[in-house]
């Protein structure tokens, strides 16, 4: 793209980074995804993040929150439970999307970054870190992070707007604060402390509605599981996202659901290419 270390994945690079069952595989080596998400006032992004994480792998999804009956009922796969501090092994967690940003979403939020693994903090998650810096401070050098804005949350983690030069912004946020940033818009960017950085330009923008980001969210987190580089994780995600997005849309506006249903269509698309 004429920018040094300024990457485009294409549907090959995805393929070869997705990851796909073999023959000694079971469950737990494709990844267990935790998912700390939802609220009795928001339950639908604890479905949506978590059917998505689901999707995206074959490895098995653990729920930990308030909405674990809804969860359990539209996805019985799901191993759910009330509290994260009940919640078992998971190789990754996504935490954020509807949790709240009071006392209950901060506990949550400190317990999966003191578990030693990978954690994606999208939506509340990253206003509760924008408020309480210990929060991270605290985290488990151990703990690779990603956080995943839009605008607006990016505004308050950052303390200011991204501004016209989305690589640079998202880049100088990555480095400050020692995680991989995907910074969600347009187009999304994907950033890491090291100053690798990748943009993915979808077709349309299906994805402006309702609930996509939690979709998002949690193919990032099936994917860190799964043990992909969290810079290469958030990439992959992003350009499935995105495909599902338009193979859901084919020409008329489509939902969160929609989206999320349109996964396996993706990876297959995906796959065909290698
Ligand atoms: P969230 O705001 O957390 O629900 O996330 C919204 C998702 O939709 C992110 O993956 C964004 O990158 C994507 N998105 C938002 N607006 C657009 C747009 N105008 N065109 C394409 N994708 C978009
Ligand atoms: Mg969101």
């Amino acid at each position: 793209l004429g920018e040094p270390d300024l990457h485009l994945l294409d549907g090959v690079d995805v393929a070869a980074a997705w990851p796909m069952p073999g023959m000694v595989d079971d469950k737990y080596t494709q990844g267990v995804t935790g998912i700390a998400a939802g609220s009795a006032t928001y339950p639908g992004a604890a479905v949506l993040a978590t059917g998505a994480a689901v999707l995206a792998t074959s490895g098995m999804v653990r729920y930990a929150g308030p909405a674990a009956d809804v969860v359990r009922s539209r996805w019985p796969e799901v191993v759910a439970t009330g509290a994260v501090t009940d919640a078992g092994r998971a190789q990754a967690w996504v935490a954020g999307p509807g949790i709240g940003t009071g006392h209950e979403g901060r506990q949550v939020l400190r317990h999966v970054l003191g578990l030693g693994v990978p954690v994606c903090a999208d939506a509340d998650a990253i206003t509760i870190l924008a408020s309480n810096p210990e929060v991270l401070d605290a985290r488990d050098p151990g703990t690779p992070l990603v956080l995943t804005p839009h605008d607006r949350e990016f505004a308050r983690i950052a303390g200011a707007e991204p501004g016209a030069d989305r690589v640079t912004a998202a880049r100088e946020l990555a480095s400050r604060v020692d995680a991989v940033v995907l910074l969600k818009g347009h187009s999304t960017i994907v950033a890491a402390p090291d100053g690798r950085a990748l943009v993915n330009v979808p077709e349309g923008s299906w994805l402006a509605t309702a609930g996509t980001g939690d979709v998002l969210a949690g193919l990032v987190g099936a994917l860190l599981a799964a043990g992909l580089d969290p810079w290469l994780a958030c990439g992959a995600a992003a350009y499935v996202h995105s495909l599902s997005a338009r193979l859901a849309a084919e020409g008329a506006p489509v939902s969160a659901s929609g989206v999320q249903a349109a996964i396996p269509a993706a990876i297959r698309a995906v796959r065909s290419l290698s």
